[in-house]
């Protein structure tokens, strides 16, 4: 038989009876103690802990079950740790494979607070971190030290959105350091836009507070490992108590669902808008990896097979104070909020002096006036766009 596609995944995975008992969703099963009737189940249950035996709420219960098992067959890995937010899972998965006298090489773009997760945490710990430059190839073979035991990676970089090449960054690192794990943060192509474990990466990692959840209202991470390293991940997250509520893992299987069609919407609104603005006077560069202007857009083209709702754009003047609250606060439909992934339209505004100085990778940007962030909701383009447009009459008129 063809091999499904991802819409038909998306549908189907992780509902076998066993899940939904009958029903077309999966249970919610709230459960701390699992009971077993005879000591024989006991010692069943406990043999089979790690492969989805109930055993005792924090190793999951039918809902998380179904939930892990419809990520792993989505990324194509041997199993889904499941975790209470997206920055619990990165912490978890890095801790899970270092230790003390380690090195690690982080994306020097990567979300902020993984960041300071490196520098704040593991450096307490004898850990060593190396901020490589997001735009950095091959020569990454150069940073692998003996000691270099984790490297990860996040594409598209936060916020300036420049697509990585991936490829030549596993190959070089696997040519020095086979055993280092590779982790990403794959959360901007919500596991579907980009096929981590297939690049060879070991660990794809994401916010599943953003598209998996798709409605702003629940937070979860997800880090789906390939067989080498699952063991590890589940046990050593374990170990440090990982676990979630079976009511936000049964939330994140209901936004499965949906996820592919809503991706479709999100993404074909948010090129629309990204077109208009190159279009706009005020508009110094838009960075959206599907444009042909956007840093990185040949790897993404070459890597991905699509793009969802968040870029940024740069306009050309730098905004004053005064301005800048004059552009954000009266927007309709765009709201200032951190986070995306949600039905609904966000915008956020950086300046360029916030984007270096407040983290320590070093990282530079070439670009003088404010950027601003968008996520392209589910809102008709229409009305986007005409909020967007009496925006730029904000800043313009005076
Ligand atoms: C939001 C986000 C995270 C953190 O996820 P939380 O669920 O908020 O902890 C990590 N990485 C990326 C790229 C994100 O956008």
């Amino acid at each position: 038989m063809k091999t499904k596609k991802i819409d038909t995944t998306l549908v189907n995975a992780g509902r076998s009876n066993r899940y939904t008992h009958g029903a077309v969703n999966s249970v919610i099963q709230r459960a701390s103690s699992l009971i077993f009737n005879t000591l024989i189940d006991k010692k069943k249950a406990t043999l089979g802990r790690t492969k989805g035996e109930l055993f005792y709420g924090r190793r999951g219960t039918l809902t998380h079950f179904s939930l892990q098992e419809a990520m792993s067959e989505l990324e194509g890995g041997a199993g889904c740790v499941l975790y209470p937010c997206g920055v619990a899972a990165i912490a978890n998965a890095i801790l899970s494979f270092i230790k003390a006298g380690d090195h690690v090489l982080m994306c020097n773009a990567a979300y902020g607070p993984t960041q300071d997760f490196c520098t704040k945490i593991l450096g307490k710990f004898g850990v060593t971190i190396t901020f490589y430059d997001h735009t950095i190839s091959s020569e990454i073979g150069t940073l692998v030290r003996p000691e270099t035991r984790v490297v990860f990676l996040e594409s598209p970089a936060s916020i300036t959105m420049e697509v990585q090449d991936i490829p030549a960054i596993v190959t070089a690192v696997r040519e020095k350091a086979p055993e280092v794990v590779i982790i990403m943060d794959n959360t901007w192509a919500a596991g579907i836009l980009f096929n981590a474990l297939s690049y060879d990466i070991d660990i794809s990692i994401q916010a599943g507070t953003k598209y998996l959840i798709g409605h702003s209202d629940v937070m979860i991470g997800t880090a789906v490992a390939n067989t080498r390293c699952w063991d590890q991940l589940r046990e050593n997250s374990y170990m440090m108590g990982q676990t979630i509520d079976a009511d936000s893992a049964y939330m994140a299987s209901r936004g499965l669902r949906t996820l592919a069609i809503r991706l479709r919407q999100h993404e074909a609104s948010a090129l629309h808008v990204a077109e208009w603005l190159t279009t706009r006077p005020e508009v110094a560069r838009v960075n959206h990896p599907a444009l042909p202007q956007s840093k990185g857009h040949t790897f993404w083209k070459r890597d991905f097979s699509g793009s969802s709702g968040l870029f940024s754009f740069i306009l050309h003047e730098k905004l004053s104070a005064k301005k800048m609250a004059l552009y954000l606060d009266y927007f309709q439909y765009f709201s200032i909020a951190y986070s995306w992934g949600g039905y609904e339209s966000l915008i956020l505004a950086t300046q360029p002096e916030e984007m270096v100085g407040s983290r320590p990778s070093g990282r530079m940007i070439d670009f003088k006036g404010t950027l601003v962030r968008l996520h392209i909701g589910l809102e008709h383009v229409e009305d986007l766009i005409a909020d967007l447009t009496a925006g730029f009459e904000r800043i313009t008129q005076e």
